[in-house]
């Protein structure tokens, strides 16, 4: 009788639990931040304004976040005006946030700079789920087109969170990152914001991250993302720092030269034990110039690539490699034999002059002894030739005396015939 009892009561509670629904969680609160505001510009470039850019990309993240179900979204500011970073966390906490996104875009001090990155706080569960979020974000900036700087993290001089609003957010155990979309000012990064319908699909992109990072639906849409698969990522036992030191190393060589185009394969091995390589630029006068920054290979120890050295040139190669951070290590210098090729242009003659000059006065190459040798074929084969016209018009020569010799001889001869006839003639008279 009480066994019975007890698989009523197993029967009701089973039906009872069973009508719950698994994810029956509060709605999500995300709050979107739109970068700088009022006084505050942000970036600037030609004739774009990064605070009139960060809001066209909430606005439209808002949009597409709403069409999910169970989420809730707040902008930090709806107009354009001043914020202090600790108004806009105070802002998130008092709407019971549970994720601050701080939208943001680029610009680098010498323009050469180009890329996505997220910055994401150092310090624990905030790292954690700062991280997560991170890298499903630059998945999709990656899917786009954009070069991934990386998800990274920054401190100051007093080992905070270098980045004020990431500093207050983790102060608050609110979790939060921040999105630098693109450079303004760098020609790789152009084709992705020049219009409003660019940043709007930012804004797409940003919410649809979010939307994966939660695992969200929307019947609207027809997603469904509750089986996505987010990066496991423990939780810091300290501070995540940044890695502070150059490249560890920076080895290169050359593999090959085209003498008839200036083409110079280069390979190049590169290393940070501390983080990752992100670019390199590349030099062939030995360093006084180098070249834009290059996208590194992603997870390559070595790479190859081929510069054009301009006729000419009497190339000193150099590479730079630079790490995730922005810090390079530079190459050791090969110099390579003059390189002229093409329609030679006057300069290209007299640079060619110059360095055969320099290499006859070391006299330790080889070309230089071809050189001359091929000149002494040139100059033979230019003197038979000139001894061979002489022969020809000597020849010429000879036999005209002789034709006149003989003419000379055949009137005499004529003369001397006529004058006997003419005295036979007068013997007969
Ligand atoms: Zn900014």
């Amino acid at each position: 009788m009480r066994r019975a009892a007890l698989y009523i009561l197993a029967g009701i509670m089973f039906f009872f639990f069973r009508s719950i629904p698994v994810h029956a969680e509060e709605p999500v609160i995300v709050v979107l931040d739109p970068g700088h505001g009022g006084e505050n510009l942000g970036a600037e470039y030609e004739q774009y304004t990064e605070k009139n850019m960060t809001m066209t990309v909430a606005e439209s993240m808002k949009e597409e976040l709403e069409k999910y179900e169970g989420v809730t979204v707040y902008l930090t500011r709806n107009e354009d005006k001043d914020m202090t970073l600790e108004e806009r966390v105070d802002f998130a906490k008092s709407v019971n946030a549970d994720f601050l996104f701080c939208l943001h875009f680029n610009m680098s001090e010498k323009h050469d700079l180009f890329g996505a990155e997220v910055w994401v706080s150092a310090f624990d569960n905030e790292y954690k789920k700062g991280y997560t979020f991170a890298s499903v974000e630059m998945d999709m900036l990656k899917g786009i087109g954009l070069y991934s700087r990386g998800i990274k993290t920054r401190l100051n001089d007093e080992g905070e969170d270098y980045y004020g609003i990431l500093r207050h957010a983790t102060a608050n155990d609110l979790p939060s990152a921040l999105i630098e979309h693109c450079h303004l000012d760098q020609a790789n990064d152009k084709e992705f914001y020049t219009s409003e319908e660019k940043l709007r699909q930012f804004g797409v992109l940003d919410a649809t991250a979010v939307a994966k990072y939660y695992g969200l639906k929307s019947e609207t849409l027809g997603v469904d993302y509750s089986d996505y698969q987010n990066v496991e990522i423990a939780v810091p036992t300290s501070a995540v720092k940044p890695d502070d030191t150059e490249p560890d190393i920076c080895i290169i060589d050359v593999k090959d030269v085209n003498e008839e185009n200036g083409d110079v394969s280069v390979s190049v091995s590169a290393q940070d034990y501390d983080s990752y390589m992100l670019y390199y630029s590349y030099s062939f006068d030995g360093g006084m110039t180098f070249s834009d920054l290059q996208r590194w290979k992603e997870g390559e120890d070595t790479i190859r690539f081929t510069m054009n050295v301009p006729s000419g040139t009497l190339p000193e190669v150099v590479v730079r490699a630079y790490n995730g951070f922005d810090k390079f290590t530079e190459s050791n210098h090969i110099h390579l034999s003059s390189l002229v090729y093409g329609e030679p242009t006057e300069e290209a003659v007299e640079a060619s002059n110059m360095t055969k000059g320099n290499v006859i006065e070391q006299g330790s190459s080889d070309t230089s002894i071809e050189a001359s040798e091929g000149q002494k074929n040139h100059q033979s084969k230019k003197e038979q030739k000139e001894e061979n016209q002489i022969t020809i018009i000597y020849f010429l020569q000879v036999t005209l005396i002789c034709i006149a010799i003989l003419f000379v001889l055949l009137v005499f001869a004529m003369i001397l015939s006529s004058s006997r006839s003419k005295k036979k003639r007068g013997r007969r008279k």
